[in-house]
């Protein structure tokens, strides 16, 4: 599986994100999954705990949401919601693969903040 690829493209850009709010240390990021992916949350959170060690992100909680990707069967038609097996559930017809970049996003970061001084 990609999981640690992916994992490590996520910590790269929690901590360019972090970097630019100036901020000390990442509390929690939060994960945006495609319903079509095969990523494992449980396989990510191991990867991150590994890779983030000793930067802001260490000890970080990873929250995970998953985005429903609709798909419209080019065999029969049928819209639906696609999973991992990416299957049309009508027919059986292949779906569509989700491009990797997009399988799993970052969407937002919470950070500890140095007070500011004025
Ligand atoms: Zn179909």
């Amino acid at each position: 599986m990609h999981e640690l690829a992916i994992t490590e493209d996520i910590l790269t850009a929690a901590l360019d994100a972090a970097r630019r709010a100036g901020a000390r240390a990442i509390r929690r990021l939060h994960l945006m999954l495609s319903s079509a992916s095969h990523i494992e949350p449980e396989t990510v959170r191991l990867h991150f705990t590994l890779i983030s060690r000793g930067t802001p992100a260490e000890g970080a909680e990873l929250v995970f949401n998953t985005r429903a990707v609709e798909q419209v069967c080019r065999h029969c038609g049928r819209v639906f919601t696609a999973t991992s097996d990416l299957t049309c559930p009508a027919c059986g017809a292949p779906a569509l693969p989700e491009p990797a970049d997009h399988e799993m996003t970052l969407e937002d970061i919470d950070v500890d903040v140095p007070a500011e001084r004025s």
